[in-house]
């Protein structure tokens, strides 16, 4: 198995939570390092682009508005087949159908409010972590 980076984001529903440190131990937990992490206010902008791929989808509006309603964690995490480990960790986007011991199954309120962000291919981990980390920042 190939060691791989994926690109995490902890959302505004859970910093409000104050649960950044326990998914952080999710996250530990399932297998995977944190190589580098900030928390941040994302601008409007900046979840326009992030979120672009789903700028025809009837929840796009209301989705930007909710990352930019509060303080996230960007993070960068690594391991073993890091990028479907993470979407596995996380668990499905509707919590409701989330399996147990998934981060959205303990933590998310809704499917929109669903906590947590993990790249879902090669491509776009490389494109997402560029969008918030320089390589100096990164520290495997
Ligand atoms: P993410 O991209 O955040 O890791 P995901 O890949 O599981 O989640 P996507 O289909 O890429 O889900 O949707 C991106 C985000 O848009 C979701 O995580 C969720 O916050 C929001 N979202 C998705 N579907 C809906 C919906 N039907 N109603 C409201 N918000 C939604
Ligand atoms: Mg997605």
């Amino acid at each position: 198995m190939a060691v791989e980076r994926t690109f995490s984001i902890i959302k505004p529903d859970a910093t409000a939570r104050n649960l950044t440190g326990a998914i952080n131990a999710m996250i530990e937990q399932g297998g995977l390092r944190i190589v580098a992490q900030k928390r941040l206010c994302i601008s409007l902008p900046q979840a326009r682009k992030f979120y672009a791929v789903h700028k025809e989808r009837p929840f796009f509006n209301d989705l930007v508005d909710f990352m930019v309603s509060g303080p996230v964690v960007v993070q960068v995490l690594e391991g073993d087949n890091a990028i479907a480990k993470y979407r596995e960790l996380m668990g499905a986007t509707d919590p409701a159908k989330a399996a147990p011991g998934t981060i959205r199954k303990a933590h998310a309120k809704s499917i929109q409010e669903n906590s947590v962000h993990g790249s879902d291919a090669p491509e776009t981990a490389v494109k997402e972590i560029a969008q918030f980390f320089s390589d100096n920042e990164i520290v495997g």
